[in-house]
């Protein structure tokens, strides 16, 4: 299982410094990619909108 981030992403580069695996892209709204997520959640902390959750 990855996170992954929603619509709520206002694309502010705070969780691409904290991700460990580097599996997080920048874009209009941020991507994790789920081959490289390691599910650790650092990200999801991080994440002042609250974006970040794990994927179903
Ligand atoms: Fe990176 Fe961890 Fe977030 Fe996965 S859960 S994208 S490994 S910070």
């Amino acid at each position: 299982m990855a996170y992954k981030i929603s619509d709520d992403c206002v694309a502010c580069g705070t969780c691409l410094s904290e991700c460990p695996a580097g599996a997080i892209s920048e874009g209009d709204i941020y991507k994790i990619d789920p081959a490289v997520c390691v599910d650790c959640g650092t990200c999801a902390d991080a994440c002042p909108m609250g974006a970040i959750s794990p994927a179903e």
